[in-house]
């Protein structure tokens, strides 16, 4: 038997989140699959341990993540339905910060668009139902009943497990260390072997960016931790009596669970000390001035959560420059997909990724709509995926799920009601630089002539990045 006779429908590198739930997916429809992981599955050197992560209906970082969120939840209920194991547990969930803040204006935004049931509540309303909360008296939050959290290393299990019962392959400590096109299948060789397949995922996390260098600087690994203190009056922090949350105050932007599985109320601060670097050398440890920053949040905020430390954990968030994920297919190599930049806050979404990997990789193309989440926004290079899309809009056979006239997508098709002309914003908007650098919003051509429906000349303006 030569190498060449390993031959998969899919391989999928990286079995955390995101590349559990595609294997699953991709078994499900009876594809010959191969997952790979490089370490042990589950694992605490990723981005999905630590045995909480939030789940929420309510979304201010963009309100179209809300139809995605509705399916997401869907298929967590089928997943457990599937397993017999509980991954999903509701609290409600609490966004909060000044009235006009982005968390509590933007997530009231979602759910006034997408008609979710929700409460607006006062810093003190908060306190008198909840009272493991102190937030500032005058502070909003919007209250949403469908919010809570799932339990990523029980996910991660669940779905492999899933994915076994269907046939799948999959094998820990085996780590890829290329690849190349053959033909319009992949070649495939690991630290163990070599194998074929139709498609190609990459769902590598903080390492997306090692196998896939155009994603270099795109999907950056960041140092993230988080601390376990024992309550004071752990009653107070009990799931039934204390729903997620997140929150803005002057020191930063917070989120927090109850005490579940392990001792102690588990919080962070996004973007912790900001520290980027390689997903291989970044410290894992926590140190004591990791844990100080987090005390005194918690001992101003939350004080009867602020008792003795449990536990401290490092994990890696990996940041595109927007925060919006990158979710696109190879642009030279449609066979060639990838998952990347979840931002510190993909989780919640990895049994929707599933479905959507598990599409690109078995037809390159997929039911819902990833266009916020193309490459071409940062680089230019548009792929077989979103120039179908641009080309669909440019002849009106498509429009965009999520927002309508509103998505920049739409709007630089000319269809919705900007000022401009037949193709939506003035040209100079997106006129090259003299100097021929980059934007944000992607690579300026030489010469000038494009189509507005091209996301290649989205700008900054058109997704906007939050923090
Ligand atoms: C502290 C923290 C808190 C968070 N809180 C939330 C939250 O409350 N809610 C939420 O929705 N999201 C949250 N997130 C974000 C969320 O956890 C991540 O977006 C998500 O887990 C990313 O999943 P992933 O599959 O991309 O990465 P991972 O789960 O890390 O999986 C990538 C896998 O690829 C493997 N791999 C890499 N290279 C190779 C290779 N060459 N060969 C084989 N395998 C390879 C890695 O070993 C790893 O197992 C949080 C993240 C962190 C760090």
């Amino acid at each position: 038997m030569t190498a060449y006779s390993k031959h998969y429908n899919a391989i999928v590198v990286g079995i955390g989140a995101m590349g559990s739930a595609t294997c699953y997916q991709l078994a499900r429809r009876n594809k010959r699959v191969l997952g790979l992981e490089r370490f042990d599955i589950p694992h605490d050197l990723g981005s999905s341990h630590g045995y909480t992560r939030i789940i929420r209906l309510a979304y201010y970082e963009h309100p179209s993540y809300v139809a995605l969120l509705r399916r997401a939840y869907e298929l967590w209920a089928d997943i457990e339905r599937t397993t017999g194991e509980q991954l999903l547990y509701r609290t409600g969930s609490l966004d909060c910060g000044p009235a006009d803040s982005w968390v509590f204006k933007g997530s009231l935004q979602s759910c006034v668009e997408y008609d979710l049931p929700h409460e607006v509540l006062t810093g003190a309303q908060v306190s008198e139902r909840y009272p493991g909360y102190r937030l500032p008296r005058e502070n909003l939050a919007v209250f949403q009943p469908d919010g809570g959290f799932l339990v990523p290393e029980r996910g991660t299990v669940a779905y492999v497990e899933a994915a076994h019962a269907l046939g799948a392959e999959i094998h820990g400590r085996e780590a890829l260390l290329g690849w190349e096109p053959w033909g319009d299948a992949v070649r495939v060789f690991t630290d163990r072997d070599e194998y074929t397949a139709d498609a190609l995922v990459f769902t590598a996390g903080g390492w997306n960016q090692n196998v896939l260098p155009f994603l270099r600087g795109l999907a950056v690994p960041e140092r993230q931790v988080l601390a376990w203190l024992q309550p004071t009056r752990p009653e107070l922090f009990r799931p039934e009596r204390f729903p997620v949350f997140n929150c803005l105050v002057p020191e930063g932007r917070y989120y927090g669970f109850p005490v579940f599985a392990v001792p102690g109320f588990k919080f962070g601060r996004y973007h912790h000390f900001e520290e980027t670097g390689e997903a291989e050398t970044l410290s894992r440890e926590a140190f004591r001035e990791d844990e100080e920053v987090l005390r005194d949040f918690a001992a101003r905020y939350f004080p009867d959560g602020a008792g003795p430390t449990m536990i401290l954990k490092a994990c890696l968030f990996t940041n595109t420059p927007d925060r919006h994920f990158l979710i696109d297919l190879h642009p030279d190599h449609p066979q060639v997909s990838f998952a990347a930049g979840f931002s510190g806050h993909g989780y919640k979404f990895a049994s929707v990724i599933g479905e959507i990997m598990a599409d690109l990789a078995e037809r390159q193309a997929t039911r819902h709509d990833v266009s916020l989440f193309n490459l071409a926004r940062f680089t230019g290079q548009v792929s077989q995926l979103h120039q179908q899309k641009v080309d669909m809009l440019a002849r009106g056979a498509w429009s965009p799920a999520a927002h309508g006239p509103e998505h920049p997508l739409y709007r630089h098709a000319g269809r919705g009601e900007v000022p401009g002309g037949a193709l939506g914003r003035p040209h100079d908007r997106r006129r090259p630089p003299a100097d021929g650098s980059q934007t944000v919003g992607g690579r300026w051509p030489a010469g000038g002539g494009h189509s507005s429906a091209d996301p290649r000349y989205w700008t900054d303006a058109d997704v906007k990045p939050f923090w």
